[in-house]
């Protein structure tokens, strides 16, 4: 697995340069990066190609791949988050193992060739029937090691069907009886692993799923065991004024005076965030990963990065997630990312980094910003971080006319998933 590789251009943090090699170890770990001089020998070169890191998804729900052009027709009026929702749960009813396997490989084949070399797997279809056997669990590992890609499992925590209320109907398959139920099913995962590609994460699924004595319990256990804690946050209002009528706090709130959050936790969407509790919430240390093509196709909102998009960012606290794979492309995530942010605010460059760059600062998002919110050492060309690496296509018809300075912003607001070529997962060129 060992190698020497130097393609025509490297990204080197904050520009695609010519001359940079990347040394490779057994491991499947990134040894060094440096010049000719430093990395003498023989390397691979990687001509009409531009290497950089590859992206992360740091939240996806594989199976929803199935419903892929479903539910885009409204002819009972206009559709919502919840009529999607209804879409889902009646694909949740067909799942058992087999087709559990065959969606999940499905999406995870098109995250590699969209450039996503790990994914944070949103787990909460556990049951394949009413019986709570958690046999749909391995299924996605399964997947996950057929495709190649690297996963962190995020087991979700399910045990109402909304604040104090019993799971009903397709909801019974996602459900855990109770933190000790749920940790006894962690633990029966954790030799199933593929290791070093595979680890495992904690999800409370939403504060619709969870009771606040679980939250904190589940939490406080995540907390010991050092996983990451992920947790959908925000995205209906809905969510938000139940939440004010259970507990007469936001659901961000309740994070923020119930759990003692750091840079493990991550908060999926905050579409609906209050600005100061978004503030308090990024001074602890945690992360938000924004879905920009599902909150799109749901139409959900975009939420408000004004506000704290220069203190997230430089802390690299802000991801990307492909979410329902309604549609699967890194790329298009991140443009999708800064033009909502454009046409929300009606200017051009929200997402600026010190330098007053956009694309660079999208790309941090897509890269060291999933690594962090998923716990992987990955993200970065830099020596002891996985070798998980992406190819352009420099011949792409979409780049076609770049140049070394703008290459970057080429490709994330003038290309397409065509434009990525190899793709390597902990040292194995899986594409
Ligand atoms: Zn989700």
């Amino acid at each position: 697995m060992s190698e020497l590789i130097e393609a025509q251009l490297t990204w080197n943090g904050s520009g695609f340069v010519k001359g940079l090699r990347v040394s490779i170890g057994d491991a499947g770990r990134i040894l060094a990066v440096g010049s000719e001089a430093q990395l003498p020998g023989a390397a691979r070169e990687l001509p009409g190609r531009a290497l950089m890191p590859g992206l992360v998804n740091a939240h996806s729900h594989a199976f929803q791949r199935g419903l892929r052009g479903q539910g885009e027709r409204f002819p009972f009026g206009a559709g919502s988050f919840w009529s999607w929702r209804e879409a889902m749960y009646g694909l949740v009813d067909e799942m058992d193992p087999e087709s559990m396997h065959a969606l999940s490989l499905r999406a995870f084949r098109e995250m590699l060739a969209a450039g996503f070399t790990s994914v944070g797997e949103f787990h909460y279809l556990h049951h394949a029937g009413d019986d709570r056997g958690w046999d749909l669990d391995a299924a996605v590992l399964a997947a996950a090691k057929e495709a190649g890609i690297r996963i962190v499992l995020l087991q979700a925590y399910y045990e109402t069907g909304g604040i104090e209320q019993p799971l009903l109907g397709a909801q019974v398959r996602f459900g855990s009886k109770g933190p000790a139920e749920y940790w006894t099913a962690m633990d029966r995962l954790a030799p199933q692993l593929d290791l070093p590609t595979q680890s495992l994460g904690c999800v409370i699924h939403s504060i619709r799923a969870a009771g606040l004595e679980s939250l904190r319990a589940v939490h406080a256990e995540s907390k010991a065991r050092g996983l990451v804690c992920h947790m959908h946050l925000e995205e209906q209002p809905l969510e938000i004024e139940d939440c004010m009528a259970a507990y007469a706090r936001t659901p961000m709130g309740v994070l923020l005076s119930e759990l003692d959050l750091d840079e493990r936790f991550c908060a999926v969407h905050c579409t609906h965030t209050d600005a100061g509790e978004m503030r308090f919430y990024l001074e602890r240390g945690a992360n938000v990963c924004i879905c920009p093509l599902t909150e799109a196709n749901l139409g959900d909102g975009i939420a408000d990065l004004n506000g704290f998009w220069s203190a997230a960012s430089k802390g690299t606290q802000l991801s990307i997630g492909s979410d329902s794979n309604a549609r699967i492309s890194a790329v298009e995530e991140l443009r999708l990312f800064e033009y909502g942010q454009r046409l929300k605010h009606q200017g051009r460059g929200q997402c600026l980094d010190a330098e007053g760059q956009v694309a660079a600062g999208l790309l941090k998002v897509g890269t060291a910003g999933g690594a962090r919110a998923l716990g992987l050492e990955a993200g970065k060309l830099e020596a002891g971080h996985w070798a998980d690496l992406v190819c352009l296509d420099l011949a792409a018809n979409c780049l076609e006319g770049w140049e070394a300075d703008t290459l970057l912003e080429s490709w994330i607001f003038g290309a397409g998933n065509e434009a990525i070529a190899e793709v390597c997962v902990g040292g194995r060129w899986v594409r």
